[in-house]
């Protein structure tokens, strides 16, 4: 079901994504001074602490984490001439978090459903501290500029609304944020795929890799479905209505890699977040979190870092070293 409309409980789990993450920079896992504006008013909470498990704030810790220091080595390695695509961005806050550490782009561009970027934009907009409008306009010459409520135009930061699963509305918004095709591009995938049919992530990804000769995309979602714990994580998942129409390719670390070399990307390269977590994130940082809530049952943790990965794919017909983007 679903597959040409724009399906209510798949845009809801932005709203998830986003309180957990709000949970875990209240709790002190990582800074965040952007989440607040994000979190919908309407709640009652919005003082409030809103508890998550420990291991969920520290499996978002990991997650956040892992994506920045990824990003990170492309920014290094792809120079300020380089743009930035979230797709299924959700409410993420990265661009803003990214401009206020310095980090240099030529553009970075939001994608979701049209009904999830008008709510974006319309928080956006809402007066607030911090000022994000005057963040994003701090570098540009222009207005924001804003057509049909679901898409904003301003500076080097865009947001659009298109079904990742319609290659040409997907294309004529792109063209319409000015993406250059020919400039480095990062696309950032952050637990999206997963709920487009296999076939329809395929096209998605032959169509950025025919459209761009450089470019790199970082996906992160679950994987190892097919195991007993995999069975509850789906079971949990469609009690809430949530169709997870892409659970093939998430079946094995092979098939969420299989994705891309057989579908025009060069490179590709994947870990399972209980092997990140243990060995390439920063010791001092998991020690530091690990104190902020005691978790009794270690290995619930490092059950559900099992059923998560991040591939790194790359096409690199610049040599600008994007294969070696890794942990
Ligand atoms: N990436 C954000 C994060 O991690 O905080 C949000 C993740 S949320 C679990 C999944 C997001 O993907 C939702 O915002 C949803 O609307 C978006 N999404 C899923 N399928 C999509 C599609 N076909 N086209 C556009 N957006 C989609």
């Amino acid at each position: 079901s679903g597959s040409f409309t724009d399906d209510y409980s798949i845009h809801k789990t932005n709203d998830d994504a986003t309180y957990c993450k709000r949970a875990a920079v209240q709790l002190g896992y990582y800074d965040d001074p952007f989440i607040n504006r994000f979190v919908q008013a309407s709640s009652s909470t919005n003082d409030m602490p809103i508890r998550r498990d420990p291991e969920i704030s520290r499996g978002y810790w990991a997650r956040v984490k892992a994506f920045r220091t990824l990003i990170d080595q492309f920014l290094q390695k792809a120079g300020p001439s380089c743009q930035i695509l979230n797709f299924g961005a959700g409410f993420d806050t990265l661009y803003w978090r990214l401009k206020e550490e310095g980090a240099k782009f030529r553009r970075y561009v939001d994608v979701d459903f049209s009904s999830v970027t008008a709510k974006k934009i319309r928080m956006i907009r809402k007066p607030g501290k911090p000022d994000l409008v005057s963040i994003i306009a701090n570098d540009s010459s222009t207005e924001l500029y804003e057509s049909g409520h679901t898409d904003l135009h301003g500076g080097d930061y865009h947001v659009v609304g298109a079904d990742l699963r319609q290659a040409r509305e997907l294309h004529e918004k792109l063209v319409a944020a000015e993406v250059d095709f020919s400039l480095p591009t990062v696309i950032v995938c952050e637990c999206v795929l997963i709920y487009m049919a296999e076939e329809q992530s395929a096209s998605l990804l032959k169509y950025l890799a025919d459209s761009f000769p450089t470019v790199c995309f970082i996906n992160y979602e679950q994987v190892n479905l097919s195991d007993t714990f995999g069975a509850v994580m789906q079971r949990n998942l469609n009690t809430r209505g949530i169709n997870l129409a892409g659970m093939a390719a998430c079946q094995s670390l092979e098939s969420q890699k299989k994705r891309f070399l057989e579908n025009g990307w060069t490179h590709a390269e994947d870990w399972r977040m209980d092997i990140v977590y243990s060995q390439h994130l920063p010791k001092n940082e998991v020690e530091r979190i690990e104190k902020i809530e005691p978790l009794d049952e270690k290995e619930l943790l490092t059950q559900l870092l099992e059923h998560y990965c991040m591939v790194v794919a790359a096409k690199d017909s610049a040599g600008l070293g994007l294969d070696a983007i890794k942990f």
